[in-house]
């Protein structure tokens, strides 16, 4: 202190302003003295303090990382011992910690720093006054401050900031003016980094977001200090020539001043048009190829629907021969459950495959085998099929190979009917034309031999009793000839429809007795005619005598070793009946319901009648065609009844 001059130390110094003299000497510049009111202001008592280095009288607040001003004060210390003249610096922020507590008290300073010189020029000590701005501080434009503060010591920061990828803008709630943008936001607004914006309300650079709700969702940021966040959120706003729609992820933050205040809003954007844009196309792609998925299942639904309803058997086949398919038709042809059916191989099964000629069909002679080996489509190749518990059918098969994109065959598909019922027509044809081609030459062969004889007795004998004979045998083959004829060509009507009806009333009694007059005379048969004599029926005389002569000759053919024949006529409730029984043969109760049938034939004892199998059809015929019935009652071995009814009027 002696160095001081005494007007100062005790006139100054004592009632003066806050200061602290301090020794000229960097960089602990200890405290030489310091003055009640400088005491006063910073709370601290002189014991502690004279001595002491500046700085470790005035530790910095720990909690005040990155902003402690000591680089500062320092600086302006310096500067002055250099320069020799006052330095002034203003809003320092300097915590002064709190006595008795590990607190510190936030506080903003002006700090002058005056040289005092020695004789020589030569400055020895600092008066430092110190005046506490805090409240002046907070009072004044704070935010300016601050942030010149902030541009000062955070330079860094702010180049961050200016090109952060993110765009980011600072809103005043004062006419939400822009304080800050960013560059980022600027390429998102398509302003030019000269444009001057600072300062300009935001709802007028942009005035889309005010039409889009932004003014109000400013204002709740603002009012709530809830931050307002959206992502990919649609914003139409004129970025270049016209209005767009942009997508964006966007925030809106509070922006609190030291009193906690919200004088703000920090708002972010990054746009995503590109990515919404492009998952848009994606999605676009994705509805559409599920269009596409539920256009191929619909297909594939109806396609099947076709598949299972269909009158035919339908058959699909791997590459391997395994069966992965079968429609309801094909499992009701083959009798098989289709769980039977998937994954078996067409060659391992159940049921044998046969030609058409009987014998075994080799698996490579199936139509699948060879349509798969030579890649051509089969048509209606028939095979038999026999199952283990049924009568052998026969299947026409189609089958073609499925191939895919490169040709190459990956399936192949079979349909298949059962043609059983046709092949037995066919069959019965062809037995039919050899059975009829036998049955007229046998009379005719006969006749002719009967006519050589009677040519030869004619010349030599013409007298001989043979000659009767022979005219006879003659005769009986010619009504035989003429009864084949006649059934040949009542067939023929039958198919054309030309079988008609000459109805009329007669009597049914009368009629069975005359059908069978060429064997009551005969004494190898014992004929009882039954019933009610005086029967009358409504209907076509000649047919209906074609009808029971038909029935009589059976019970002669069939009813070798017995003579007797019983014919009865009976009327019923609303019908007349006729019967005509024998004791022959009989008739294995599985084929009665054959009898009927075009071209059928019993044959089953092993011995041969003749016949063409078409005498009961054409019967049945007849009585059909009068409204009447036909059927059989037979016990093998024991006879059968054969009867028809007819309507009496
Ligand atoms: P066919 O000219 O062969 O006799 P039908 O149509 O009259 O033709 O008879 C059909 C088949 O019915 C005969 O082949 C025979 O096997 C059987 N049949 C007909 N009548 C009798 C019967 N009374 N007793 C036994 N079998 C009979």
């Amino acid at each position: 202190m002696s160095d001081l001059p005494a007007i100062f130390f005790q006139q100054y110094f004592e009632v003066g302003p806050p200061m602290v003299i301090l020794q000229a000497k960097a960089p602990e510049f200890k405290i030489l003295a310091a003055n009640p009111a400088f005491l006063k202001i910073t709370g601290t008592a002189i014991t502690h303090m004279e001595g002491k280095s500046l700085w470790d009288a005035f530790p910095a607040n720990p909690e005040e990382s990155g902003t402690s001003n000591r680089d500062i004060i320092e600086d302006s210390l310096l500067m002055t011992i250099k320069t020799k003249t006052a330095q002034v610096l203003r809003g320092v922020r300097h915590d002064i910690p709190l006595t008795g507590t590990d607190k510190f008290d936030k506080r903003y300073w002006q700090f002058a720093s005056s040289p005092v010189m020695d004789g020589a020029g030569e400055v020895t000590s600092l008066i430092y006054n110190v005046s506490d701005i805090t409240e002046a501080f907070f009072n004044a434009n704070r935010q300016e401050i601050e942030l010149a503060l902030n541009e000062q010591n955070n330079d860094q920061l702010q180049r961050q900031f200016m090109r952060a990828p993110i765009g980011m803008v600072f809103i005043n709630r004062d006419g939400y003016s822009i304080d800050y943008i960013n560059q980022a936001m600027r390429r998102l607004w398509n302003r030019g980094l000269t444009e001057n914006l600072i300062g300009q309300s935001v709802f007028e650079v942009i005035p889309e977001l005010e039409q889009q709700g932004y003014h109000a969702i400013f204002d709740e940021v603002l009012a709530t200090g809830r931050a307002f966040k959206v992502q990919e959120t649609p914003l139409q706003y004129k970025r270049t020539d016209r209005v767009k729609t942009f997508y964006l992820d966007l925030s809106i933050e509070p922006l609190y001043d030291t009193f906690d205040h919200i004088y703000g809003a920090v708002g972010f954007a990054v746009d995503v048009t590109d990515k919404v844009l492009s998952r848009g196309r994606l999605q676009a792609i994705i509805d559409e190829k599920k269009l596409v998925e539920d256009e191929l299942r619909h297909n594939e639904e109806r396609l099947v629907q076709i598949l299972e309803t269909m009158a035919e058997g339908v058959g699909i086949i791997d590459a391997n021969g395994k069966l992965t398919y079968a429609n309801p038709m094909a499992q009701k042809i083959l009798g098989l459950h289709e769980s039977e059916i998937l994954g078996n191989n067409f060659g391992e099964r159940k049921w044998k495959n046969f030609r058409t000629d009987g014998s075994p069909l080799p698996d490579e002679e199936h139509p699948m085998a060879i349509m798969m080996k030579t890649g051509q489509p089969v048509y209606d190749h028939e095979i038999a099929v026999q199952p283990p518990d049924r009568e052998r059918f026969y299947i026409s098969i189609n089958a073609a190979p499925i191939r895919d994109n490169k040709n190459k065959i990956v399936a192949g598909i079979a349909t298949f009917m059962d043609v059983t019922a046709r092949r037995k027509i066919v069959e019965q044809k062809d037995e039919f034309i050899s059975v009829a081609s036998h049955e007229l030459k046998t009379p005719l062969t006969s006749l002719k031999l009967s006519m050589q004889l009677l040519s030869k007795l004619f010349d030599t004998n013409p007298t001989s009793p043979q000659v009767a004979v022979f005219i006879a045998k003659a005769n009986n083959n010619l009504s035989r000839l003429v009864h084949l004829t006649e059934d040949l060509m009542n067939i023929s009507k039958i198919d054309n429809g030309k079988l008609p009806l000459k109805k009329a009333r007669f009597n049914l009694f009368k009629l069975a007795h005359d059908c069978c007059e060429y064997l009551t005379g005969d004494d190898a048969h014992a004929v009882v005619i039954e019933g009610e004599p005086g029967l009358q029926v409504y209907a076509d005389e000649q047919r209906i005598d074609q009808v029971i002569v038909n029935f009589v000759n059976n019970a002669v053919k069939y009813a070798p070793e017995s003579k007797k024949i019983i014919l009865k006529v009976q009327q019923l409730a609303d019908c007349a009946m006729l019967s005509v029984q024998d004791f022959g043969i009989g008739i294995p109760a599985e084929k009665v319901p054959h009898l009927f049938e075009r071209y059928y034939r019993v044959n089953e004892t092993g011995i041969q009648f003749s016949g063409l199998g078409l005498g009961l059809y054409i019967s049945a015929e007849i009585i059909e065609r009068h409204g009447g019935q036909i059927g059989v009652n037979s016990d093998p071995g024991n006879g059968s009844t054969f009867w028809f009814t007819l309507p009496i009027s």
